[in-house]
């Protein structure tokens, strides 16, 4: 099976190797990714430059491509240039950070599994909650066993997913939740500095979610210390407002 890897934290993350060397038991790797960091991008394309790709090696292994862009742009230039197949899943982390609530929308990493489902290929995000020392050969190893189940078990069609592992999940097997996406807005906060001139500036503080609520979600389970899966789809439109706005019978005027 053809795999195509990706991520937002750059080629040389030590997420995306740790995933690279658990999916070579799967399949054949190829990684794609960007050449520096893009977190937070989330799914934004490169269209008014050109797009610089490196070959990058590891010693003399060839370790992948280096895309002077966007997790998506990764995605599109390894389906159309470099897998010398078509990939049959398409995996994107490990991030360092969780991927979870609102989040979900502003994230390079899942942006790039967005991107993999446009092909109509089956693809899966990864973060990891943040750490200085986390452990990503431990959580690769787990999302591999998830990964593997998942497969096994979602039938022919397609199907996106987002899987998030918290620090504490890495001590024990647990089950995995299956969890919708928490979608309450939290505050972002900035902090107000002033610059040697005396300018002012804003650094977003990047605050925790709110954890705790009466439906149980990603951010919930996550809090609990749970492995969290969700199925993504990217269609973005209110099917069930459709029928009645089509009633209103809307006109440009006269
Ligand atoms: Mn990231």
């Amino acid at each position: 099976m053809r795999i195509l890897l990706t991520n937002d934290d750059g080629i040389y993350a030590p997420g995306l190797a740790a995933l690279e060397r658990a999916l070579a038991k799967l399949g054949d790797v190829t990684v794609v990714a960007p050449a520096t960091e893009q977190s937070g991008v989330g799914h934004s394309i490169t269209f008014l430059s050109p797009l610089v790709v490196k070959e990058v090696f590891e010693g003399t292994r060839q370790r992948g491509w280096a895309v002077e862009g966007s997790p998506a742009d990764c995605v599109k230039l390894g389906i159309f240039e470099f897998c010398p197949t078509r990939p049959a899943l398409v995996v994107s982390g490990i991030n360092g950070g969780l991927n979870a609530g609102i989040n979900v929308l502003y994230s390079g990493t899942v942006a790039a599994a967005i991107e993999g489902a446009f092909f109509g290929i089956t693809s899966i995000a990864v973060s990891l909650e943040f750490d200085e020392q986390a452990q990503f050969d431990k959580a690769a190893r787990m999302a591999l066993g998830v990964i593997e189940q998942v497969l096994a078990r979602k039938g022919p069609a397609p199907q996106l997913f987002n899987l998030n592992i918290p620090t504490p999940a890495l001590a024990r097997p647990r089950p995995v939740k299956v969890v919708p996406m928490g979608v309450e807005r939290y505050g972002e906060h900035f902090e107000k500095r002033s610059d040697p001139r005396g300018r002012n500036y804003y650094w977003a503080t990047g605050d925790p979610p709110p954890r705790r609520g009466a439906q149980e979600t990603d951010l919930t389970a996550l809090e609990a210390g749970f492995v969290t899966l969700t199925p993504l789809d990217f269609d973005l439109t209110r099917h069930d407002v459709l029928d009645t706005m089509r009633q209103w019978s809307l006109t440009t005027g006269d």
